[in-house]
């Protein structure tokens, strides 16, 4: 499942690809969207911005429309030179936007969209989400136009949360923190060492900013740099520390790391018993 980080990476090159260019065409070929009539109401209008929260991503165009995805499991943007050949099969486009140079595709859906700017706003679902947490710092904001990352309001989520819930399940809960899925809750435990089975209630404030300090600076260079997802650099091939390495031994003590599925979910969890008290 492609996390905040995925995300906002996709975000990025889509919004190299389309902001300040002439779009060409936009389709949409998925029998789902095939009656909406989308692409007429885009006609003509130009993509202002392409932006990201937590693992939702929003293009903005002209006129106050905005284009809301979201992946799920299997979903996907790809950016392609014109002629070059898709990575997916041309069936499974739900989304085409081309301009001069580039052709925009989003594969597989499944949530696409077409939504007035006031909704995005008043959306429920998108009000209710969490900090994000590739959002940039606080303290470099001058504007206040983009939401920053705020690490109080993280912690006042998280405490009005249910206490006796998992640290692994509630940092899945994108209205608690946006953009951290399974990938990610793994790592960042082992890398702040919190048993991910530990009660919210038994993990203070400064283990919660710990996980999270820990994560932010290793997904916003995912962001930046895209592709498979690595958090351990030794040994001369990169990887994870406990991510699907559920019977190996733990990089950092030799102790076999354990799975199990966490939460309502029962969303799979890895951590090293010794290194996670
Ligand atoms: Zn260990």
């Amino acid at each position: 499942m492609p996390e905040g980080d995925t995300i906002h990476h996709a975000a990025r090159r889509v919004g190299a690809a389309l902001v300040g260019q002439a779009i060409e065409s936009i389709e949409m070929p998925h029998p789902r969207h095939r009656l909406d009539r989308w692409p007429q109401r885009l006609a003509n209008r130009a993509v202002e911005s392409v932006d990201a929260h937590g693992k939702h991503l929003f293009l903005r165009f002209e006129g106050g429309l905005t284009l809301h995805s979201h992946l799920r499991m299997g979903g996907k943007w790809g950016v392609y030179r014109r002629g070059e050949r898709w990575r997916r099969a041309t069936h499974r486009a739900w989304l085409v936007i081309r301009t001069a140079a580039h052709e925009v595709v989003q594969f597989d859906g499944p949530v696409l969209e077409l939504m007035t700017e006031s909704r995005t706003r008043f959306d429920r679902r998108l009000a209710a989400l969490g900090p994000d947490i590739l959002a940039p710092d606080l303290r470099d904001d001058h504007s206040g136009a983009t939401p920053r990352w705020d690490e109080r309001a993280f912690i006042a989520r998280l405490r009005s949360d249910d206490a006796t819930r998992s640290i692994g399940d509630a940092l899945l809960d994108q209205r608690t923190l946006a953009g951290i899925g399974n990938i990610w809750k793994s790592e960042s435990c082992f890398i702040a060492g919190v048993d991910p089975w530990r009660r919210v209630g038994a993990v203070t404030d400064s283990e919660a900013l710990e996980i999270v300090r820990g994560a932010r600076p290793l997904m916003q260079e995912s962001a930046r740099r895209g592709g498979r997802i690595t958090t351990y650099a030794g040994g001369g091939h990169g990887g994870t520390w406990v991510y699907e390495r559920a019977g190996l031994p733990c990089r950092r003590c030799q102790t076999l790391v354990c799975s199990r599925g966490q939460g309502d979910d029962n969303r799979i969890t890895f951590w090293c018993p010794t290194c996670q008290p």
